[in-house]
C-alpha cells in the first residue's frame, strides 16, 4: 500500500485564500484586522518565522506589527508593551515569539495577553475553556492537524487517536481537539510503555515527539492517518517524527515534512486573527 500524500502547502494556501477573501469583506465595513508579533532576543529560527509570519500578514490583507526587544529587556518592559497592546483597538492577536530569553517567566507573560487577542491559544483562560468546551483561542499547530484530519476523514467520531507528545502546545491541546470531536484519545510521552503496540490500534497517529524518524512504518496499523508535527535539522535536510519512507508503505494518508502541518500553523494564526477580530466587532466567527 502507498499512502495519499495529505498536501498542507495546499491546503494552508487555500486557507489563506479564504481568509484573504473574508479580509477584504471586513474592509469594506471599515475594519482591517491587525497582528502584533513580538520578539525578544535573536533567536534565527525565530527570526525566519517571523519573517513570514509577517509577510503572509500583509499578503491576506491585514496589519502587522512587528515589536522587537532586545535578549536582555527587562520582563516588566515587555508586560508594560503587551499592556499597551491590549489597549490598543488597531491590534486584534497579539503573538509573542516563544521561547523567551531564561529572565522571563513564560506563563507571566502568556497570561498578560488579553485572552481574546491571544491568537496563539496559550492564555490559561483559552486552555480552560477549551477543556471545557467553550469558545477558545485554538493554538494554531494542533488547529491545522485537526482540519488535515477532517479533511480526510470527516467525521473523527469513534476513531482511536494516538497523540505522541503531551506539551502544552502541541500534545496537549491536540487531545482537547480530538475529544472534542469525540475521537477515543490515547496521550502518549517518554514514560509510555508499549508505544509500538498502541499505535498499532491507532485510526489516527499524531506525532510531536521532537525526534527525527522516530515513528516506524511497522508501528502504523494499515489505512491510519498519520500527521507528523516534528520538525528536526538532520544531515539529510528537515526531517519529521516519522519515518516517512516506511510509515508510507503503511498509512493511508500521510504528510510531509516539510509541507504538511508546518504551513497549515502560520494558517491558523492568520484564522484565529480573523476570528478575535470578529469577535471584538460582534460578528459570527468566520467559517
Ligand atoms: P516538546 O519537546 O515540548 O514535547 C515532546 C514530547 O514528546 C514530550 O511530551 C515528550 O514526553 C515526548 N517524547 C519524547 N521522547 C519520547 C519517546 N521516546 N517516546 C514517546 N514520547 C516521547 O516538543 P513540542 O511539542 O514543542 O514539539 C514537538 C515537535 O513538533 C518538535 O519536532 C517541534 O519542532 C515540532 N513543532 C512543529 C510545529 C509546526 O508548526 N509544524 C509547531 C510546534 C512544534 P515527556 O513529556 O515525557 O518528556
Amino acid at each position: 500500500m502507498t499512502a495519499t500524500l495529505i498536501d498542507g502547502k495546499a491546503f494552508a494556501a487555500g486557507l489563506r485564500t479564504r481568509i484573504g477573501t473574508a479580509v477584504a469583506a471586513l474592509k469594506t465595513q471599515g475594519i482591517t484586522p491587525g497582528l502584533a508579533v513580538v520578539l525578544v532576543g535573536e533567536d534565527p529560527a525565530s527570526e525566519v518565522y517571523i519573517r513570514s509570519k509577517g509577510r503572509m500578514t500583509r499578503e491576506v490583507g491585514m496589519n502587522s506589527f512587528e515589536h522587537r526587544l532586545p535578549a536582555d529587556t527587562p520582563q516588566a518592559d515587555l508586560l508594560a508593551l503587551i499592556d499597551r497592546l491590549n489597549a490598543d483597538p488597531a491590534v486584534n492577536g497579539i503573538l509573542v515569539q516563544l521561547p523567551l530569553p531564561r529572565h522571563m517567566d513564560e506563563a507571566a507573560v502568556i497570561n498578560a495577553i488579553d485572552p481574546a487577542k491571544d491568537v496563539d491559544g496559550f492564555h490559561i483562560l483559552n486552555v480552560g475553556r477549551l477543556a471545557t468546551g467553550q469558545k477558545a483561542m485554538v493554538p494554531c499547530t494542533p488547529l491545522g492537524c485537526l482540519m488535515l484530519l477532517r479533511d480526510q476523514l470527516g467525521s473523527l467520531s469513534g476513531k482511536n487517536a494516538l497523540v505522541i507528545g503531551r506539551s502544552n502546545i502541541v500534545g496537549k491541546p491536540m487531545a482537547q481537539l480530538l475529544l472534542r470531536d469525540s475521537a477515543t484519545v490515547t496521550v502518549a510521552h517518554s514514560r509510555t510503555a508499549n508505544l509500538r503496540d498502541l499505535c498499532r490500534q491507532a485510526d489516527i497517529v499524531v506525532a510531536a515527539v521532537g525526534r527525527a524518524r522516530f515513528v516506524q512504518g511497522d508501528w502504523i496499523k494499515p489505512g491510519a492517518v498519520v500527521i507528523d508535527v516534528g520538525i528536526n535539522r538532520t544531515d539529510d535536510g528537515l526531517v519529521g517524527d516519522v519515518d516517512f519512507v516506511s510509515a508510507s508503505q503503511f498509512a493511508g494518508a500521510i504528510t510531509p515534512v516539510p509541507g504538511g502541518v508546518g504551513p497549515m500553523t502560520i494558517a491558523c494564526l492568520l484564522a484565529n486573527t480573523l476570528t478575535a477580530t470578529a469577535r471584538a466587532n460582534g460578528l459570527p466567527d468566520p467559517q
